[in-house]
């Protein structure tokens, strides 16, 4: 079985670029292509060959070094099938239950429509890590650039099933910010109160906050919690659909 080696560095203004690596078969992938130069120096400082890109969705800020990438490396692009006329150089369309390799290592692709149409999340069950793009973010989620409340919870509800441990690697670092908010929906919620601190003291050192756990997004994460009693009272939204509390949070986020 694979054990996979994680490199997550800083790229663009906000955006995390990851690597994962399997030692026995020398396969290195990409987790989206924020921006060529930085994901290059990332392989060159770990000695590795980037042989696959697993693309989350279509946005620029996750595909604009796909080109010159494959240029170079002639790398395999996989990406979601309902994306694929809006990413260039895409090699393998994937939908919700495919799998995809990277040296002995297998993910699961979950359609984690939301933020865009055809979203995709890449779950590696063995490894127990999780990468999520922009449909969650440590202590938030995606804005709903491209799909509704209903269809974004049912991602983020797929991804809340995952095992606790599940590590969770997000396309950016939002959380301090996200913590501020989360802080005015759920002020009494005191292991929102403790990651807000954790966050800060990390930011000031300039340390990532990422990856999170699915536990602690459960415990934390307001647009996870809408079944809180605490947070449906305070929107006035006592007894209603998870789905309509989860997207009057996600409005108030939209406002703040
Ligand atoms: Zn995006
Ligand atoms: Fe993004």
């Amino acid at each position: 079985m694979a054990k996979l080696e994680i490199f997550q560095f800083p790229t663009r203004a906000d955006n995390y670029g990851v690597l994962l690596h399997d030692p026995e078969t020398g396969a290195t992938a990409a987790i989206d292509a924020p921006e060529a130069g930085p994901i290059q120096a990332a392989l060159a400082e770990k000695g590795w060959r980037l042989t696959d890109i697993l693309v989350t969705h279509h946005h620029g800020d996750h595909t604009a070094g796909i080109g010159a990438l494959k240029n170079k490396y002639g790398c395999t692009v996989y990406g979601p099938a309902r994306e694929a006329g809006l990413i260039q150089g895409l090699d393998v369309e994937v939908k919700e239950g495919d799998t995809v390799s990277v040296g002995h290592a297998d993910a699961t692709v979950l359609d984690t429509a939301g933020h865009t149409r055809g979203h995709v999340s890449y779950y590696f069950p063995d490894e127990g890590v999780v990468f999520v793009g922009d449909t969650l973010f440590s202590v938030g989620c995606g804005k709903l650039l491209e799909g509704d409340a209903a269809t974004m919870w049912r991602s983020l509800s797929k991804l809340a099933a995952l095992p606790p441990e599940t590590a969770v690697y997000c396309g950016h670092e939002y959380t301090g910010a996200n913590c501020r908010f989360a802080l005015t929906i759920e002020p009494e919620n005191e292991a929102l109160q403790a990651r807000a601190a954790q966050v800060a003291e990390n930011d000031a050192k300039g340390l990532p906050s990422l990856p999170t756990t699915i536990g602690l997004e459960l415990a934390t994460n307001p647009f996870l919690r809408a079944s809180s009693p605490q947070i449906q009272a305070r929107l006035g939204l006592e007894g209603q659909a998870l789905e309509d509390v989860f997207g009057e949070v996600r409005r108030r986020k939209d406002r703040f």
